[in-house]
């Protein structure tokens, strides 16, 4: 990070600080606001979370996390003035501003100075200082990094090492992702040093589960699962009122497209789900195809090279299929010679 020192000398007095995640925090967006909040709240700085929507359930262990504001339209004034008034404003886990909507404009606005933490791969340069290292595993180790940049090595308790180890094992999918460096290793070792317990953390993430999402999981891998070994690629599509059936909760797809991927043979695995204004998509791959070229170039949006999400507007889950399937036949080349 350049102009570290300069940035030492603005948070070496207190300051109204305003942390925010991207739009559905997962465990390394969140992990990653909340442990850096911690972080300066030791600091003195007066600090507030904001998020851009809501977040799963098996997230509300973190500490810290009663303290989030989750936006909501009768909310907009309260959190217009918040972002306003701050004096520095950090954004973690994205690198462009339209994973914020609808805090971006204010953001933009806010006179604040803003400092982005980000390993996405396409960054849209929006604020004064960045740590932005598309090689790292995740965002929170970036703040581990930015910690130890500060020199705050000593003030790493409990509370923010259990936020920073959630999000890199989430990000790593439990470690076992090529992003999982040694660094990653020595960086968990020194958090488990700390007294962290990672069994528990790794309890409160995965074995949470409410019976509407098992079923929902076990419906979608029967009933909505599409496998087109032409194109090494398998896909889940599901409707709001699949979703509305097992009464889903934010988070109860979250890993779903995990399982299409994990078939034999199978090296591209997305996820269409049908919101109220949309069709969410994620997208994951192994090896060289790029999940990310694929949601850029196709779908608004983008992420890492293996994992992606993106977009369509007003889009209909039927057409989207198509236009999903019909793609295909263009990167047979690409997803035949990706392992
Ligand atoms: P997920 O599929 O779990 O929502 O996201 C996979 C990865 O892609 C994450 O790193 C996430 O931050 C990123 N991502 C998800 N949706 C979008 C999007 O619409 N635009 C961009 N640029 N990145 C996204
Ligand atoms: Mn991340």
């Amino acid at each position: 990070m350049q102009n570290i020192e300069e940035l030492k000398r603005i948070l070496s007095s207190p300051k109204k600080v305003v942390i925010i995640p991207h739009q559905k925090p997962d465990a390394d967006a969140l992990g990653s606001c909340l442990s850096l909040s911690a972080y300066l709240k030791k600091l003195h700085h007066q600090v507030q979370v904001l998020s851009p929507t809501d977040y799963p359930n098996f997230l509300t262990w973190m500490s810290g996390n009663e303290e989030v504001m989750v936006f909501e339209p009768s909310k907009e004034k309260i959190f217009q003035d918040i972002i306003r008034n701050s004096d520095v404003i950090f954004c973690l886990d994205y690198s462009d501003l339209a994973r914020i909507t609808p805090l971006d404009k204010w953001v933009v606005q806010s006179p604040a100075i803003k400092i982005m933490i980000d390993h996405h791969i396409d960054r849209i340069a929006f604020t004064q200082y960045e740590l932005w290292e598309p090689k790292a595993a995740a965002t929170a180790e970036l703040v581990y990094d930015f910690i130890q940049l500060m020199g705050g090595n000593d003030l790493i308790d409990i509370p923010i090492a259990e936020c920073i180890y959630a999000g890199i094992m989430t990000d790593t999918g439990s470690f076992k992702y090529p992003s999982t460096s040694s660094k990653i290793h020595r960086i968990i070792a020194k958090l488990l040093d700390i007294g962290i317990n990672h069994s528990k953390i790794h309890h409160q993430i995965f074995d949470t589960n409410s019976e509407n999402r098992l079923r929902l999981i076990g419906f979608a891998l029967k009933e909505r699962l599409t496998i087109l070994r032409e194109f090494r690629t398998a896909f889940f599509a599901l409707s709001s009122s699949d979703l509305k059936t097992h009464q889903y909760q934010t988070g109860d797809t979250e890993g779903l497209v995990n399982y299409a991927l994990s078939l034999e043979g199978i090296i591209f695995a997305a996820i269409l789900i049908e919101d109220a204004d949309k069709i969410k998509m994620s997208f994951r791959s192994i090896g060289d195809f790029s999940a990310n070229d694929f949601a850029r170039e196709h779908f608004n949006g983008g992420g890492h090279k293996n994992a992606a999400g993106g977009r369509v507007v007003n889009g209909k889950l039927d057409s989207v299929i198509q236009q999903f399937v019909s793609l295909l036949p263009h990167y047979k080349a690409k997803l035949f010679n990706s392992l």
